[in-house]
């Protein structure tokens, strides 16, 4: 259930409608908007009907009961678009933001190669795993936290931020040290504990899709990092598998339009993974900007034929220019611009 408050409420009337929330053993989550506050009741239903009844309290507007299992994620709970904001560079509603490096870390050279290019083509974001989640235990599996060192030095050198993959729950901290936006990946969007340790790291989450997930349990998945706190999700769509092998995966475009009609938190689409070929990347990132998504995220190499990990999916630098162009001819065609 969540509680509107009236515009007009004062801080007293909160502090009670608080108090009467704990006194039926439930919990809340605040949402402080610029026009009114809206406390989400977590809890036993038993309870929230008892609260429910005496909730013609001073201060509050009206209660609503979301039916859905993911509450603090639903629009039912919050009516207007999220906007994440990471250190001045905004994520949702505005220009799309786009998150491009590496598939994985391999060394300062490469890194700042990389850095170099998307910068100039205009990301946000550097990407790059120093922690892979690869399906051999023989391949290369990531440079661990000198990686980690080596990402925030090459985006700092370049003005990007970072955004990584944590891939366990013991490594959570160390990531959030180096990282603006921790990255859930496909393989763990139902580890639930790491969900609840990432909700809890005071940084921002993309949680990807994983390889088989629902909509449903996507958004499930985002209501455990939300629900341990953490308020700045961005979903990103992977692609999913199905029975065509063609591409690596299927991408679901659907889902971007899907996630916006049942949730507030923006959505980025991965068109790296989701289809494998680096041939595809320039379509399903401008197919992703039409369909609504607020950004991509891109693996670009400075060197794709020698990449430790997923090469053949990873723009060159060269090509990354271009798309970048269109991704911004997209965005302002759809804003109205010629
Ligand atoms: C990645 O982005 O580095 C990655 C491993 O992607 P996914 O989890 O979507 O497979
Ligand atoms: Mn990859």
């Amino acid at each position: 259930m969540i509680i509107v408050m009236a515009p007009g409420s004062t801080e007293a009337d909160l502090e009670n409608v608080k108090k009467k929330i704990k006194e039926e053993g439930l919990d809340y989550h605040l949402s402080t908007g610029s026009s009114r506050t809206i406390v989400g009741v977590i809890g036993d239903k038993k309870a929230v009907s008892r609260l429910e009844m005496h909730c013609c309290l001073s201060g509050v507007e009206k209660t609503v009961r979301i039916t859905e299992k993911y509450k603090l994620v639903s629009r039912e709970f919050k009516g207007e678009n999220s906007v994440i904001d990471v250190d001045g560079v905004k994520i949702g509603g505005g220009a799309p933001v786009v998150m491009a490096g590496p598939c994985a870390v391999e060394s300062m050279e490469q890194l700042l190669e990389a850095a170099k290019a998307v910068s100039e083509g205009g990301a946000q974001f550097l990407r790059g795993g120093a922690f892979k989640p690869r399906t051999s235990p023989y391949d290369f599996q990531g440079m661990a936290e000198d990686g980690l060192k080596m990402l925030k030095e090459a985006a700092d050198i370049n003005g990007l931020k970072v955004v990584t993959e944590v891939l366990d729950q013991r490594t959570v901290d160390t990531v959030a040290e180096f990282a603006d936006v921790l990255q859930i990946g496909a393989r763990n969007m139902q580890n639930f504990q790491l969900l609840k340790e990432v909700g809890r790291a005071g940084k921002p989450v993309m949680l990807k899709r994983g390889l088989c997930a629902t909509i449903k349990e996507w958004l499930n998945a985002a209501e455990y990092i939300m629900s341990a706190g953490c308020d700045d999700v961005i979903f990103c769509e992977r692609g999913i598998r199905t029975y065509e092998t063609y591409t690596r995966n299927t991408l679901d475009l659907s889902a971007v339009v899907a996630i916006k009609e049942l949730s507030h938190l923006p959505i980025i689409v991965d068109p790296s993974h989701a289809t494998g070929r680096r041939s595809m990347v320039r379509p399903m990132s401008m197919a992703a900007i039409a369909a609504g998504a607020d950004g991509v995220i891109i693996e670009v190499h400075p060197h794709p034929e020698i990449a430790l990990c997923d090469g053949d999916q990873s723009l060159r630098p060269e090509d990354f220019k271009f798309v970048m162009e269109d991704i911004n001819r997209m965005s302002e065609i759809l804003r109205g611009g010629r």
